[in-house]
């Protein structure tokens, strides 16, 4: 029998009450106490979870929806705070119990977190963290209630993406100029937020004995098997190995569009994203939702009929929420259902290449939940976010040889290759910026705006494309802020570099052998996090290294593939 019923609503803390005083206060005095003690907590936290979850996307389906977005603060702000202070108990009487040395193995990596949790915990903390979260939702508002008059119309940021990418170089100027006025206008709060959530995290760092707010998050996101010296490792390869390429694209791009130089409207900083070199219309893989996951269905089936069977198992669920309208969050997310075991995919598609992509990309963090869904407890099941993103990369990069579903004519498919292959080497010199960026704010916690200001130019002189920015700077300056990551999640992406390393050898893998790539991605994501991330990349038999052989070695694919296509 479970712990908790499944009718159990904990939204209200009256009713998770009596569950975490008989958690922290029932004896242990038999052999096996402990291990029913884990097993009921888990049962609790899959329920607690999957209501956060549920809040969540309720709020996001629905942004306009008031009653929806104050239940999820709710939940944040009178649940959560309140559920981190039992963690830390629960925790403590785990480690403490004089048991904890006679559990079997499969609880070492559980337990090993767990030490790191109560390292780091502070009571005082908690109304930081809280304080955080507001600051957080305040930048989100600003951020996220942008929007422009163009063409006589009022448009969100996103809707102008389309502008961005137009063959008419005039309205992509005007458009670029537009968005970069308007952000111009809040780019003081959001220094001023900014500022304060530095202040706040480096006194969050202090209190737990830590000297920087560095050091103290690598603990609390247990990046126990990678350091700050791999990261700047890492870096460095990769202004080594990618830097060249992204030139040598940039150069063909100016020259096909006939410039001295290439200006901000000609190429998205961060994806490398432009409009057509050859001036062809943008690419429209589909018209409708149904036609995408009509045409995903027979993809995934070409791959493997278990991919297959598990893609059509997320359409039988319905717990997809895919197409744009509006009222509905910007991007794209998967959020595992603990207690259901369902995973349900978020995302905002109107018919682009980008909009496949990232179905796709959502999709295989699914099928990572489903692979390792059978595991029983809920920390078995909660992988670490660098593989996380292993099972989506990589889905885009295995999903290529099936594009021609989307397209009738060969070339686009091509094109379509292509433009993602590009994106591959634009994106880690971002990542490396974003990351060596947050690694020198919270080394410098006392910097001025100003050294602020030098230190993004600095790098990205180092990380960014050559490109013309007079009489912009003082937006390139500020640019730092449009990567929302830095406000909400600090530290969190150079998972997607460490990923995109575990993607590109599967991919590698799944071009002279597409069954062994399978195999191996299955292997890997049926382990959930009861393996380490070393583990985990070993049973995909993946290399988890940083140096600049490793890199040029998959980068240098990703340049064959591209000779390929275009030849
Ligand atoms: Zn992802």
């Amino acid at each position: 029998m479970k712990y908790v019923p499944d009718d159990f609503e904990p939204s209200i803390w009256a009713n998770i009450e009596p569950y975490v005083n008989d958690l922290l206060k029932r004896e242990l005095s038999c052999s096996s106490c402990l291990e029913t003690l884990i097993s009921d907590s888990s049962n609790l936290a899959e329920h607690i979870s999957e209501t956060g979850a549920l809040l969540y996307i309720a709020m996001t389906c629905d942004t306009e929806n008031k009653e929806n977005k104050s239940a999820f603060l709710d939940f944040v702000e009178n649940i959560r705070p309140k559920l981190s202070e039992f963690s830390d108990q629960l925790n403590r009487r785990i480690v403490e119990h004089p048991a904890v040395n006679d559990l079997p193995g499969r609880y070492d990596l559980m337990i090993r977190g767990i030490k790191s949790d109560i390292q780091i915990f502070r009571v005082e903390n908690i109304p930081l963290g809280v304080k955080q979260t507001k600051l957080v939702t305040k930048a989100q508002g600003i951020t996220g209630g942008m929007t422009v008059e163009f063409e006589g119309r009022e448009m969100t940021f996103p809707e102008m993406r389309v502008f961005l990418e137009s063959n008419d170089r005039i309205k992509r100027e005007s458009a670029w100029k537009s968005m970069v006025k308007r952000w111009m206008e809040n780019s003081e709060d959001l220094s001023e937020i900014f500022d304060e959530l530095i202040a706040i995290r480096h006194q969050i760092a202090k209190n737990a004995g830590f000297e920087s707010y560095t050091n103290y998050m690598f603990k609390a996101m247990h990046r126990f098997d990678y350091s700050i010296e791999d990261c700047l490792t890492f870096h460095k390869s990769i202004e080594e190995v990618c830097m060249p390429i992204l030139n040598k694209i940039n150069i063909e791009r100016k020259n096909a569009f006939g410039l001295d130089q290439l200006s901000p409207w000609d190429v998205n900083e961060k994806s490398g994203s432009g409009p057509d070199i050859d001036g062809k219309e943008s690419l429209k893989p589909f018209e409708t939702v149904d036609e995408m996951v009509t045409k995903l269905s027979q993809l995934f089936h070409n791959m493997s009929n278990d991919l297959g069977d598990k893609f059509d198992k997320l359409v039988e669920m319905d717990t997809l929420d895919l197409e744009t309208r509006k009222g509905k969050a910007p991007g794209g997310y998967q959020y595992y259902l603990e207690k259901s075991r369902i995973p349900f995919i978020f995302m905002n598609a109107a018919g682009l290449q980008g909009d496949l992509e990232t179905m796709v990309h959502e999709s295989g963090h699914a099928f990572h939940s489903l692979y390792c869904g059978h595991l029983d407890l809920i920390d078995e099941r909660d992988y670490p976010i660098e593989f996380a993103e292993v099972a989506a990369m990589s889905m885009e990069l295995l999903t290529q040889p099936e594009w021609d579903i989307f397209y009738d004519e060969l070339d686009e498919a091509d094109r379509a290759r292509i433009t993602h292959l590009e994106g591959v080497v634009f994106l880690l010199p971002w990542i490396a910026t974003i990351d060596a960026f947050q690694h020198w704010i919270y080394a410098n916690p006392e910097h001025t705006r100003d050294e602020r200001k030098k230190q993004w130019i600095s790098l990205r002189e180092r990380f960014g494309s050559k490109m013309d920015w007079e009489g912009h700077d003082n937006f390139r300056e500020l640019s730092w802020q449009q990567q929302g990551h830095l406000f909400g999640v600090p530290f969190y992406y150079v998972e997607y570099g460490i990923a995109q390393l575990g993607a590109l050898q599967l991919w590698q893998t799944h071009r002279g052998d597409p069954k062994k790539a399978l195999e191996n991605y299955s292997n890997a994501m049926k382990l959930g996090n009861t393996k380490t991330l070393p583990d985990l990349f070993a049973a995909a038999e993946l290399k988890l290294g940083f140096d600049e052989d490793h890199l040029y070695s998959l980068i240098n694919e990703v340049e064959t593939a591209m000779s390929e296509i275009k030849n």
